[in-house]
């Protein structure tokens, strides 16, 4: 009997409603026979509104109790979805994160999976039952409850497919797959029956919530199947049918997919730009400048260094939003005593929009059509980012869903090739 790891988000798990009808999902695939574990998001809204609550009560939340208060909507989800197995006659078992076996480094909010024991979940499949694994969170080896990053689950349920060499894992959402680019802001957007694992990975590194990056690093590291899929379908369609629903992520090299020049459009608001202007155009300005920043942790991303004049220059970077007080902090502290800038500019109003494709590394051209798209719309681009698979742009956060769609129109993306 195979084991197969199913995933339901937030949407899914929103109401007593949908629970019910994603206990009926697991129940049609429990009977075709298969040992299923079910990883689930707290309901839709929940993690937000434990956060605020927090804030309420401290502004800037201690890392640990941030981690034991965002946990316990999973909690709450495992729970009633064991129940309404249970009322379809399912035998069923709920686990938090620290039960499954789920083992984190001490990362308070964005802790990484180290390592998971899943002997007691193994036992309780072998005795017949539905596993529930609250996703979102586990424990670090001192024992503290840790949560792996907005988004988390999806990472759980992968990493649950790796520890019980799971035949499959399903991650079942509001859209029915992986699409061309967001569908929400572009409706014309096309899913994707296969995405290759490389251009999934960078999506989801670009800002694509429909996986959490770390998910898609895992499934490439152990090659898990993984499929996006829809929950909200009929959930009785037959499981043969819906096991070939949605999008598959392929680690294969399919020479289809190798000509589609661009397969998706990316775009997030999730960082903010730093600007040091008036510092020493001087060999060693930019370790000068990002050493500290890394050394205190804090990701960046874009970075441009504008062309030196009379001996200075302005030096601007990406980091995340969340991060920003926290750079700012250092560069006031370790970095201007040293680059003495005669300003240091914030602009958190900004988005980054970036086309990923295979099919680019062959291609030039790709970011000349980028760059007319946007100048045709009026969109000025403040930043410019490229990989042998990426085009990232950074512009003004007002004008995100615009480029994304100009940008979809531009490169054909809402046909069939
Ligand atoms: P869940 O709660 O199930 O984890 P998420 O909200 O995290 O769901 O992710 C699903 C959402 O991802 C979709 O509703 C969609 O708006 C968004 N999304 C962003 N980019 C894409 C894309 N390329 N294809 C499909 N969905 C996308
Ligand atoms: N509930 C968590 C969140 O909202 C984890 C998840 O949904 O994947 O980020
Ligand atoms: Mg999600």
């Amino acid at each position: 009997m195979a084991i197969i790891v199913h995933k339901y988000g937030g949407t899914s798990m929103g109401s007593p409603e949908r629970i019910k009808n994603v206990a009926r999902r697991v129940a049609k695939w429990h009977r075709a026979g298969h040992q299923m574990v079910v990883v689930v998001s707290a309901m839709s809204g929940e993690t937000n509104r434990l956060i605020a609550l927090a804030k309420e009560i401290m502004p800037n939340p201690d890392p640990r109790e941030l981690d034991v208060v965002a946990s316990t909507g999973e909690q709450v989800s495992i729970g009633l979805l064991a129940m309404a197995l249970k009322v379809l006659g399912v035998e069923a078992v709920s686990f938090n994160g620290t039960q499954a076996g789920i083992l984190t480094d001490s990362a308070y909010t964005k802790a990484r999976i180290q390592s998971i024991d899943a002997d007691v979940v193994k036992r309780e499949l072998d005795a017949g039952k539905v596993v529930i694994v609250a996703g979102f969170q586990g424990r670090d080896a001192a024992g503290n409850v840790t949560t792996l990053g907005r988004g988390g689950s999806d990472t759980s349920g992968v990493a649950m497919a790796v520890a019980l060499k799971a035949a499959e894992c399903l991650i079942f959402t509001d859209v029915d797959g992986v699409y061309t680019t967001d569908p929400r802001i572009e409706p014309a957007a096309r899913r994707l029956d296969v995405i290759s694992f490389e251009e999934m990975l960078e999506l989801a590194s670009l800002g694509s919530k429909v996986l959490q990056i770390r998910s898609v690093e895992f499934a490439g590291k152990y090659h898990v199947p993984l499929r996006v899929l829809s929950s909200l379908t009929d959930p009785d369609i037959p499981v043969d049918v819906e096991a070939a629903s949605g999008t598959l992520i392929s680690f294969e090299e399919d020479p289809k997919m190798e000509k589609a020049l661009v397969s998706g459009i990316a775009c997030t608001r999730d960082e903010s730009k730093i600007t040091l202007v008036n510092v020493p155009d001087t060999p060693g300005i930019a370790y000068k400048i990002l050493g500290p920043v890394a050394a205190h942790n804090i990701d960046v991303d874009m970075i441009v260094q504008n062309v030196g004049a009379q001996g200075t220059t302005d030096f601007t970077f990406t980091v995340p939003k969340g991060e920003t007080e926290r750079a700012l902090k250092v560069i006031e502290e370790e970095v201007a005593p040293v680059c003495k800038p005669r300003e240091v500019a914030v602009d958190k109003a900004i988005a980054k929009v970036s086309i990923v494709g295979i099919g680019m590394r062959s291609h030039a051209g790709v970011a000349c059509r980028i760059f007319e798209t946007l100048a045709s719309e009026g969109i000025n681009i403040q930043m410019i980012g490229t990989s042998e698979i990426k085009v990232s742009v950074v512009v003004e956060d007002k004008y995100m869903e615009l480029a994304v769609r100009a940008l979809h129109q531009a490169f054909g993306l809402a046909q069939d090739d």
